[in-house]
Formats: C-alpha cells, sequence, structure tokens
C-alpha cells in the first residue's frame, strides 16, 4: 500500500452541487455528449476495447468486467438485440444510482448511446425503481431533452418503472419484469448475452458502470486506469452512512480506505467510537474497527472476509445493538425472498422469527447453532444470490459478536443497548 493518502476524485459527482446541474444545457457546458461524438468516429468493435483496456467492472456489486460482458454477444444478425440499465437499487444502505440520476442524468443517457453503438443496437431500457418518482421523472424529462436535440439518432430509450421489488435487480429477473411477468430469477444458461430480452442478446448494466463509460470515452481508456489498483482499476462511489459526521457520497479511486473516507467524511459522530461497518451494504460480512485499513478494492476487501459489493458503506458505533441490526436486515431478506426457491423462502422465514426472539431476550437455547445451520443450508444452494446475501449479516455478526447473540437468551436488546432504544421509542418507532 502507499504511504500517500488518496485524495477523492469527483468525476461524475463533480458538478452536482451545480444549480440545475441536471439540464443539458449545465451537461454541454462541461463537456457534456463529447464522448458519444467520439464514440461515433469509431468502430463499435474499438469501443469495446477501449472499455476492456479502462478495466471497468461492473459496479452494480457483481465487479463482472464490462467490455468482456459485452464480447459475450453473438454476432450481429441483423435482429433486434438490447442494452437493459439495471436502477433498481434498493439494497439497504445503497444510494448512489439514484442520486447520480437526479444530479447527472444525461452522463448516464450518453453512456447509454455510447454502449448502444458499442454492442450494436437501437434499443435500450432503463429499469428504475417505481417508488422513486422523482427519479423517474427527472430521467423521462432528460431522455426527452437529449432527444429534442438530436443527440440520441435513431436510439430509443425506453425508462421502464419497476412496481418495487428488491429481487427485480437480479439481472434476469429485471428480465422477466420487463417483459411484463412477476420478477423471478431465470435459470442460466442460457445467460442474457446469448437469450435475454425478448430471448434476444442483452446486455445489463448498472446506472454507475454506464455512466463511467462515458467518462473512458471522453477521457482517455489510460486516463481510466491510471487510478484505483491492479484489478479494481478506475474509481468509484463510496456511500457513506449511519453515526458518520457527514454521510453521503464520496467518488474516490478504488483502493482508498474506510480511514481515510472516514476523514474526509469528519469520521464517527463526535463523542462515539466506531463499533462495526458494513463495507458493501447489507449483504455484505460485517467488518470491524481492525478492517479500516483494508484498501477498498474487490481482491483486498474479498481477501479480509467481506465484499465490496455496491460500497454502501454503513458505520455503526458503540450504541448499536448488533442483533438489532441484523434482526432488521434479516427482515428486509425475508420480506423480499421472491419465493422461487425453499431454502431462501424457508431459511429467511426462520431466521427471522429467531431474530426477533433473540431481540426480544426471549431467545431458546440453541438458537444460534440453529441460525448457523440454516445459513449453511441456504448459502450455496439458493437459486440466486439473494439467498447468500441474506446470510452473510447473520453469520458474521455471531462470529464477531457471539456475546451479544447470546446476551439474547436472557436481555432485550434494547435493556443492553438503551440508548439507540430510547432514540426509536421517541421517534415512535417499533418496539
Ligand atoms: Fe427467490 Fe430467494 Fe430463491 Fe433468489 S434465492 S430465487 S430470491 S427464493
Amino acid at each position: 500500500m502507499s504511504d500517500t493518502p488518496i485524495a477523492l476524485t469527483p468525476v461524475l459527482t463533480a458538478h452536482y452541487a451545480e444549480e440545475k446541474s441536471w439540464t443539458l444545457e449545465n451537461y454541454l457546458k462541461h463537456g457534456g455528449y463529447a464522448g458519444l461524438e467520439k464514440a461515433r468516429s469509431m468502430e463499435p468493435g474499438d469501443i469495446t476495447e477501449a472499455v476492456k483496456a479502462a478495466g471497468i467492472r461492473g459496479r452494480g456489486g457483481a465487479g463482472f468486467p464490462t467490455g468482456l460482458k459485452w464480447s459475450f454477444l453473438p454476432p450481429d444478425d441483423g435482429k433486434p438485440r438490447y442494452l437493459a440499465v439495471n436502477c433498481d437499487e434498493s439494497e439497504p444502505g445503497t444510494c448512489k444510482d439514484i442520486p447520480l440520476i437526479m444530479a447527472n442524468p444525461h452522463a448516464l443517457i450518453e453512456g447509454v448511446a455510447i454502449t448502444c453503438r458499442a454492442i450494436n443496437c437501437n434499443h435500450a431500457f432503463i429499469y428504475i425503481r417505481g417508488e422513486v418518482a422523482h427519479a423517474y421523472n427527472r430521467l423521462l424529462t432528460a431522455i426527452k431533452e437529449a432527444e429534442a436535440a438530436g443527440l440520441l439518432g435513431d436510439l430509443r430509450i425506453i425508462a421502464h418503472a419497476g412496481a418495487g421489488a428488491y429481487i427485480c435487480g437480479e439481472e434476469t429477473a429485471l428480465l422477466d419484469s420487463l417483459e411484463g411477468r412477476r420478477g423471478h430469477p431465470r435459470l442460466k444458461p442460457p445467460f442474457p448475452a446469448v437469450e435475454g430480452l425478448y430471448a434476444r442478446p442483452t446486455v445489463i448494466n448498472n446506472v454507475e458502470t454506464v455512466a463511467q463509460v462515458t467518462t473512458v470515452l471522453r477521457q482517455s481508456p489510460e486516463w481510466f486506469a491510471t487510478m484505483g489498483t491492479e484489478k479494481s482499476k478506475g474509481y468509484g462511489m463510496f456511500n457513506l452512512s449511519g453515526h458518520v459526521e457527514n454521510p453521503g457520497l464520496y467518488e474516490a479511486p478504488f483502493g482508498i480506505t474506510a480511514r481515510e473516507l472516514l476523514e474526509m467524511s469528519g469520521g464517527i459522530r463526535k463523542g462515539h467510537k466506531l463499533k462495526f461497518w458494513s463495507p458493501g451494504g447489507s449483504s455484505t460480512p460485517f467488518f470491524t474497527p481492525d478492517h479500516l485499513d483494508v484498501p477498498l478494492d474487490y481482491e483486498s476487501v474479498g481477501a479480509a472476509g467481506s465484499m465490496l459489493g455496491t460500497r454502501a458503506m454503513e458505520f455503526f458505533d458503540e450504541t448499536t445493538s448488533v442483533v438489532r441490526v441484523v434482526s432488521r436486515w434479516t427482515d428486509f431478506y425475508q420480506h423480499e425472498s421472491c419465493g422461487k426457491c425453499t431454502p431462501c423462502r424457508e431459511g429467511t422465514y426462520w431466521m427471522k422469527q429467531i431474530m426477533h426472539r433473540l431481540e426480544a431476550g426471549k431467545g431458546m437455547e440453541g438458537d444460534i447453532e440453529t441460525l448457523q445451520d440454516i445459513c449453511h443450508n441456504i448459502a450455496g444452494r439458493s437459486f440466486c444470490a439473494l439467498g447468500d446475501a441474506s446470510t452473510s449479516c447473520v453469520l458474521s455478526g455471531i462470529e464477531l459478536f457471539r456475546d451479544e447473540f447470546e446476551a439474547g437468551y436472557t436481555t432485550p436488546a434494547w435493556e443492553l443497548f438503551p440508548y439507540e432504544a430510547s432514540a426509536v421509542f421517541e421517534e415512535g418507532g417499533r418496539s
């Protein structure tokens, strides 16, 4: 690791604070659509090679190399092929794609146009959560602006509002939902690149990924690849939330550490100290203060026992009950389980029952072992990644804070952590 602290690199977020940052006028003022102009002077295959050279990896959580994903499409047969952009952002703590659409929607639209040129398609869908009507409306306005200015040519971009299901962020469930069906993950293979939307070759990319393609074309692959680490190149948005002085979006090169990000954001709230944190959202195993110097790249976070995920970094201080956090997140996964496969559907239900018992101080002997057993029967045995994701907080919570789970046999979490409980009761929250 270098001794030189890594600085923030605002790129996509550089003009978020400007008045009416979302307008075409403001975007053009800062060189907007220059990347698309450059892409139109290039052969489609050369755009894909540029993205490969930059080393962009999917920013939706999985981190799959973007250019490689595009190159999985079969040769063009003259029939339709599609781009689907995943903006079903809904994991607890993740908040980067919706803000991008609110503050800088033309970066996404330009990226969509560049990606479509690279994969020879003229029909793109942006799948966005229906609950975020303000972002949906902002996106519609921006698409109309780009169309009216003649920037899109014969490319058709459809903003599609989903009905609100976390599972529709799984790429094949997203396709089912786009086709008008209940969102359920599909069996793979065939993979979407071969048989995706309407059984035609389809690329599915995350909002931030597509927007970053814009910056690669506008600058250069070399510029992008100078940031980050050897295998996790470029920059990304880190969303800090929880008990931090200044929660928000911080754009920085991969390889930055949580300690550096915390310093830039004012640190843990005054008078308190960090107890645990998640590096990549509720689906990633917890870290402790001992992990603050782990470089935030896919490889280093993985080697330290967690995952980078969506870089939704949630920080919890000493007033927080781990049992309560795990209980809330287990509620989420049980609610969002689509029910297609038994391990996840039944397992998340029983995890929720046990977590509620432990939270209320009414745990039964053997509950911790039963939780672990349920997790081991979900992880690796479920149809999609949501099942595995539901086990991360439970298993890492027990591993790091077993004494708090054992305390749940006799003592309610709100008695052990009265500060947090009083705050919740004052707000009229759940008991
Ligand atoms: Fe549905 Fe859960 Fe099975 Fe995924 S793991 S298919 S969300 S039941």
